[in-house]
């Protein structure tokens, strides 16, 4: 702790963001990393608290308090050295984590969280600017190969993890480059695809090969990868998306969220996109109020729609949780991102009964929505949330695009799935535990699985979390032990 009083006599600083106006004309980044000085206030804030609940709530255990305080005496060398300890890639989560940490941190309780996800997006900045991140490639090859099936954070963790201990690691990916949701979900305006490319170069020097356009499954079979690789880790991710099942789902102008945003990112990578779904002129619905629904709202904005509206079938959260019974936990409260502030209406308790056409020669097209408003009460009985719908409350939403954002099912039901043949939980994700001797291993000796495949759609800091993990359990089980960090 660096400065005693550092908490009682700083206010927290929140990073500095491009106007709505300027920002919503491009597909750039536009949060402002904190400047040095700006960084040394907020780390000054930094209790070192006994018990840093910070370190327990984030999902690697960062450990937050020591980079808080190297960022204090502005020993960033070193605070990137501690960030790295435990995050391999500090860049994607210092720029698009939701920062449980913060939410737990002991001056939430009564005052404003430390500032730690723009403390590490700060470090991390600052170590790419000055040349600090560098190959580390093993020195000693262990002789043993591992195949990864997928390149989101947890087949990227896991990869270079495992190189870096000696093994032989390909990657192998169905997209056309590696950095899965990363890269193809989230909008370029939340994370530059520059910040996947210079991991993979570093990547690539320590040993991980890529072969991407290569759908496991499809065009290579499980058992040629078991056949050439002692272990086989599954990142395929969980992109089952939940649909909508009313009249008028096929209508023209009904798109999953996923079939719009990876169109966007590819165009923005400068790659051709035919009949791209553009919001341009339109006016927009995107129906789940998550965040995926809110990275449609940022793209429906950017490409120039005449109206967007976020709708949730959820009450309204409160707009403060009561900390004294939340803390130090996720609270569930109204969370309005920098999508939201450029342009967006949003309701609550409503339900899509139907999704009407056009007439005449739009009448194969989207017009309208047909919503009513629902009533959510707990059943005395039983403690469930039952819903009603309010008679009376039909009404139709104008609608020329309808982005569906109601979250996600599980893993894409594939070939891959099919030829793993390994048990399934009950929601159809790969079953494995996290702990003791069978960590991260399916119910095939040789085969792993991390990531959103094995919990189910989540964070980018989970899927690092899975997949540092997982491969700490690929080398114990090629090795016998294994020195890797859990
Ligand atoms: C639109 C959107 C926005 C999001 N925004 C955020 C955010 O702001 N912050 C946050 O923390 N989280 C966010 N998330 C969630 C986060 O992106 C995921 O939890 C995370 O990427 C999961 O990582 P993963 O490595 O398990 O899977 P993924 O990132 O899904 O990667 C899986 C990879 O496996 C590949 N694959 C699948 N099957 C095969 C096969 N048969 N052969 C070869 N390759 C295959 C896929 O192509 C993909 O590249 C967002 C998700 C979405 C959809
Ligand atoms: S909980 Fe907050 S104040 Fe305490 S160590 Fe963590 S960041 Fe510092």
């Amino acid at each position: 702790m660096g400065k005693i009083s550092g908490f009682l006599e700083l206010d927290r600083i929140d990073e500095a963001a491009e106007a709505i106006q300027t920002r919503k004309h491009h597909y750039r980044e536009f949060v402002l990393h904190l400047s040095d000085e700006e960084a040394k206030l907020q780390g000054a804030r930094c209790m070192d608290c006994g018990v840093p609940f910070c370190h327990t709530a984030c999902p690697v255990n960062n450990i937050i308090p020591d980079w808080n305080d190297l960022v204090y005496r502005q020993d960033w060398r070193d605070a990137i050295d501690v960030l790295h300890s435990t995050n391999n890639f500090p860049e994607f989560t210092g720029r698009i984590c939701p920062a449980p940490c913060e939410a737990a941190c002991t001056l939430n309780v009564n005052s404003t969280p430390v500032g730690i996800k723009s403390i590490e997006h700060a470090i991390v900045d600052k170590a790419w600017e000055m040349g600090w991140i560098t190959p580390q490639a093993a020195r000693i090859s262990s002789g043993k190969r591992v195949a990864i099936v997928g390149s989101g954070p947890a087949g990227l963790a896991a990869a270079q993890q495992l190189a870096r201990v000696g093994h032989a690691v390909v990657v192998f990916e169905r997209n056309e480059l590696p950095g899965g949701l990363l890269r193809f979900g989230i909008p370029d305006f939340k994370l530059e695809k520059k910040q996947i490319e210079r991991r993979i170069e570093q990547m690539q020097a320590e040993g991980v090969e890529f072969r991407c356009s290569t759908n496991v499954g499809t065009n290579l079979s499980v058992a040629d990868l078991l056949a050439d690789f002692d272990a086989l880790v599954v990142c395929g991710g969980a992109e089952m998306p939940r649909d909508l099942q009313v009249p008028g789902r096929d209508l023209e102008g009904v798109h999953f969220a996923m079939d719009f945003l990876p169109q966007q990112n590819r165009v923005v990578a400068g790659r051709k996109v035919a009949d791209q779904i553009l919001a341009s002129g339109k006016h927009v619905v995107v129906v789940g109020g998550g965040d995926t629904g809110s990275d449609c709202v940022g793209t429906s904005n950017r490409q120039g729609a005449l109206s967007v509206t976020q709708i949730e079938l959820l009450p309204q959260p409160p707009q403060e949780e009561e900390r004294a019974v939340v803390w130090p936990y996720w609270p569930i409260k109204l969370r309005t991102s920098s999508s939201h502030e450029e342009g967006c209406e949003r309701a609550w308790s409503l339900a899509t009964k139907e999704i009407r056409a056009g007439e005449g020669r739009s009448q194969k097209k989207v017009r309208a929505l047909v919503l009513v408003e629902v009533e959510w009460k707990r059943d005395p009985v039983t403690g469930a949330n039952r819903m009603s719908e309010v008679a009376g409350s039909e009404r139709e939403l104008r609608a020329d695009l309808v982005l569906l954002a109601m979250g996600f099912t599980g893993p894409l039901e594939s070939p891959l799935l099919a030829q793993l043949g390994v048990e399934r939980d009950a929601r159809g994700n790969l079953a494995a535990t996290t702990d003791g001797a069978d960590a991260y291993r399916t119910s095939h000796p040789r085969i792993f699985a991390a990531g959103d495949v094995r919990r189910g759609q989540s964070l980018v800091v989970w899927a690092i979390r899975e997949g540092r993990q997982c491969a700490r359990a690929v080398d114990h089980a090629l090795m016998g032990s294994s020195n890797l960090p859990r």
